[in-house]
């Protein structure tokens, strides 16, 4: 279970304070191989909830757990540990462009300090898994936006994360490419029983594979539920949003 507590992240800024208060006292839970979404308008702190999920930035006060240890006071080589436990999913695919398919999986096994033959094995049984088996040996350029997402997503699972963070991670994607790439997302969730979090503006995403969601407004939570229960309740925002019109 991942927990979040009372997280606020204030970054120096314009304004009268001198600050902007990205998150304003985030409390979430998220249960252990759930799909969780995290919706809400631009600028409303999804990303910056995201950095501080895979400690790439840490909280200015409040509290991280995953499976019941903090994470947000964590450094040095507890920090490096920690952040393996988490795999994340870029919008942008965020793929190095001068290593082939398979290097660019292996690469955070090198990283980790993987030994060359182990980390062949396991990149190979990762590009079989999203569906790349025999593209190792192309480039990244030479694959289309839905395959180098699928490269993203070997990736990430790569160092055997815990947790699967995805920022945006279809919003480079057209439609049909974007629903092959979340029915992905969820197969991997089945198969490998990770927890996945899902950051999105997009509600569609939500609809197709997340099974609980928060909503953020303005840096807070201002919704949480399961989908189903968002869905039945009249006085839920995001379970009206999400019936589609005419149903
Ligand atoms: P979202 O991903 O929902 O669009 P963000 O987390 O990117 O929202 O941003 C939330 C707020 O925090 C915005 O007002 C944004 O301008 C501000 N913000 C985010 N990152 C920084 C930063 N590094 N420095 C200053 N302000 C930031
Ligand atoms: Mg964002």
């Amino acid at each position: 279970m991942i927990v979040v507590e009372n997280l606020v992240k204030t970054f120096p800024g314009a304004g009268r304070s001198g600050k902007v208060a990205a998150l304003r006292g985030v409390s979430l839970e998220i249960p252990d191989g759930e799909i969780y979404g995290i919706v809400g308008p631009s600028g409303s702190g999804k990303s910056t909830l995201l950095r501080c999920l895979n400690l790439l930035e840490r909280p200015t006060s409040g509290r991280i757990l995953l499976g019941g240890d903090d994470l947000s006071t964590l450094s040095g080589a507890e920090l490096r540990a920690a952040r393996r436990r988490i795999g994340t999913v870029f919008q942008q695919f965020n793929l190095l462009h001068s290593r082939t398919v398979i290097r660019n999986v292996e690469f955070p096994l090198e990283v980790a300090g993987i030994d060359k033959e182990q980390r062949r094995k396991r990149a190979l049984e990762l590009l079989d898994l999203v569906g790349l088996a025999g593209k190792g040996e192309s480039y990244p350029s030479q694959l289309s936006g839905g395959q180098q997402q699928r490269v993203g997503i070997a990736r990430a699972l790569a160092v055997e994360p815990e947790v699967l963070l995805c920022d945006e991670a279809t919003s480079a994607l057209d439609p049909d490419t974007t629903d092959q790439v979340l029915d992905l997302v969820a197969e991997v969730n089945r198969r490998l029983g990770v927890t996945v979090v899902v950051i999105t503006h997009e509600l569609g995403v939500l609809r197709r594979i997340c099974s609980s969601a928060a909503r953020l407004a303005a840096g807070q939570v201002v919704e949480t539920g399961r989908i189903v229960d968002l869905v039945a309740d009249p006085e839920s925002a995001l379970g009206h949003a999400l019936v589609p019109v005419g149903t």
